[in-house]
């Protein structure tokens, strides 16, 4: 749930969102005109979209418009530059989530944005698996073939991130940002340590090495 889309074409606004996301433990993908915004954004790979109005291509609001239009509920807060309500009355009605008036602090894009990610959260299962391997969100417990596995909190949030992206591979970025955010020393090599545990606790064929790229979990148990 770390996979933000930023539509923006103000190259200084874009990297302000993209640097204060990335800095809090998201994964930012900016874009700078409508077409690939909505492109982007009908992928699947993302969980929310910062969408800029003004923009290049098609604007933002033609963007939700289509987006809403295909079937795809992803979270969008608009960003409306003017105070006026116009933009933000027809944004919402467009079927944007929420909306950022500009210029904006970027603690308050943040707190709309978890706002968002939890809201959407609450909806989903609490139950994650993968071949014989199960997670429950909700009490934090972890399952191998129908036996209980004790796994600490850090390795179960490792073990969510791989069974949040099944059969993608992850580098060693990306996990320290998903699982650890920037609580880690640079340079450290804390990822392969508890990709360690987790293969002596689930199973070693699980996790596999993707040499030069990092992580990806198997199918095979
Ligand atoms: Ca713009």
């Amino acid at each position: 749930m770390n996979r933000i889309l930023v539509v923006e074409d103000e190259p200084r606004i874009a990297s302000f969102v993209g640097k204060g996301l990335r800095a809090n433990g998201f994964t930012p993908t900016v874009v700078g005109d409508g077409p690939t915004g909505y492109d982007y954004a009908m992928t699947g790979e993302f969980d929310l979209v910062v969408l800029d109005i003004n923009l290049p291509g098609m604007d933002g609001f033609e963007v939700l418009r289509r987006l809403r239009r295909a079937g795809n509920a992803i979270p969008v807060i608009i960003l409306t530059a003017r105070t006026s309500t116009s933009d933000t009355v027809a944004g919402l009605e467009g079927g944007a989530d929420d909306y950022m008036p500009k210029p904006f602090r970027f603690e308050e894009l943040l707190a709309r944005v978890r706002l968002r990610l939890r809201a959407d959260r609450a909806e989903e299962s609490t139950v994650l698996a993968h071949g014989d391997l199960v997670l429950d969100l909700r009490s934090r417990r972890a399952e191998v073939a129908g036996r209980s596995v004790d796994l600490s909190a850090r390795e179960f949030t490792l073990a969510e991130t791989f069974l949040r992206n099944p059969g993608h591979v992850l580098s060693r970025e990306q996990l320290l940002s998903h699982v650890w955010g920037y609580d880690f020393e640079p340079g450290s090599n804390v990822v392969d340590v508890y990709v360690r545990y987790l293969r002596r606790k689930l199973g070693a064929e699980r996790i596999e090495t993707v040499r030069g790229m990092g992580y990806r979990l198997t199918d095979h148990g």
